[in-house]
């Protein structure tokens, strides 16, 4: 079933509140309103954008064709005997209800995923990641509509091509993703990433996944503005790896946290951008967030262009100065 509107403005579809506008916003509540539409806009010759909660992306100020939000809805828990539960959830779920739901049930695995805002289909996309945790780990299977096919699929996680805020769907989006099915509950609580550790021992509090949780919310309060207050997409770059020559060369400049990943090493970028001075920088409406360098945000009447220049200027001076290269997280919609 989809509702038509014409020439919609975005700016509150979105959490970085910019100016957008696209011919139509639909939506769509089960697969076969997403054929519907994908073969309406096949049919008439125009692009078909698929948007979730509208909180990864940045738009500019046109969108040709159609936007697509999806609105389907359902969870289902199916428990085995030795405590794991499978967990389906329809891609127009919100995430944090989901993790929510799962918790107050007393089911394990989401907890450091918690407070991420956004649908539950857009959770596959980038293989949604935060405290020692991405949701690659948790995966049964992701159940989509195949464009090319056009007809529904059941991927298993090796065909999602899952690493770190990447995935298929993100790379090439040939698949409208409709739902996703988790392993959950006999999960073993993950407590070690530094800041979740150190927030645990200052609440003098246990990692249980309920505990786990609560200490994740509060550090993500502290450090991240609100989305429904100030316009933002969370982590603007991804973490860039480097090499071990290039991490003696930063540690030589600065202390630098660094993950081992397949030989070579994951920095913050936010560490780098910081020591760029880009930190609570803030230029008319764009600016950068003063708890947290990854963090750009619309203090009110910026464009989705604003945002890119500040970033682009962001990654150039981390560049120069570093030799290290940023990537945006976010994809862009739209044109200028
Ligand atoms: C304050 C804040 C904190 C954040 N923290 C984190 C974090 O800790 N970890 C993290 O990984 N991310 C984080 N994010 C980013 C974002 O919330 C997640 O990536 C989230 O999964 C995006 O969901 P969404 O529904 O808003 O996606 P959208 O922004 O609507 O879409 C993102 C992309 O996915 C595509 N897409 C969306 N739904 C579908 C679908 N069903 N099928 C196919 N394509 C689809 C869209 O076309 C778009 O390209 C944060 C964002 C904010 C604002």
């Amino acid at each position: 079933m989809t509702t038509p509107w014409r020439g919609v403005s975005l700016r509150t579809a979105t959490s970085l509140g910019v100016e957008s506008v696209a011919d139509a916003l639909i939506e769509a509540t089960d697969a076969d309103g997403i054929l519907n539409a994908l073969d309406r806009a096949q049919r008439d010759g125009v692009p078909l954008t698929v948007l979730g909660g509208g909180t990864n992306v940045v738009p500019l100020a046109r969108i040709r064709g159609r936007v697509l939000r999806m609105a389907l809805r359902g969870v289902a828990f199916e428990r085995s005997g030795n405590g794991e539960v499978r967990v389906t959830a329809a891609a127009g779920e919100t995430w944090q209800a989901l993790v929510r739901r799962c918790l107050g049930s007393g089911i394990a695995g989401l907890e450091n995923l918690a407070l991420i805002p956004g649908a539950v289909g857009a959770a596959p996309i980038q293989n949604i990641g935060a405290y020692g945790r991405e949701l690659k780990a948790l995966v049964h299977s992701v159940s989509a509509i195949d464009r090319c096919a056009m007809a529904p699929v059941s991927l298993p996680p090796a065909a999602c091509a899952f690493s770190y805020r990447d995935s298929t769907f993100k790379s090439a989006p040939r698949y409208i993703v409709t739902g996703i099915t988790l392993n959950l509950g006999a999960v073993e609580t993950e407590a070690s990433y530094p800041d979740l550790a150190l927030e645990l021992r200052r609440m003098g509090r246990p990692p249980t996944p309920a505990w786990v949780a609560e200490a994740v919310a509060r550090v993500r309060r502290r450090k991240l503005p609100d989305p429904r207050r100030i316009g933002n997409v969370g982590s603007f770059f991804k973490n860039p790896t480097v090499s071990a020559a290039t991490l003696d060369r930063l540690r030589g400049r600065m202390e630098i946290r660094a993950v081992p990943t397949e030989g070579r090493f994951r920095v913050p970028a936010a560490r780098l951008i910081e020591a760029c001075g880009w930190k609570g920088h803030r230029d008319g409406a764009v600016g950068v967030w003063p708890r947290h360098a990854l963090v750009l945000v619309n203090h009110g009447g910026a464009s989705g262009r604003q945002v890119l220049d500040l970033a682009r200027r962001i990654a150039d001076s981390v560049q120069r100065r570093f030799d290290v290269p940023l990537e945006m997280e976010p994809t862009v919609l739209g044109e200028d």
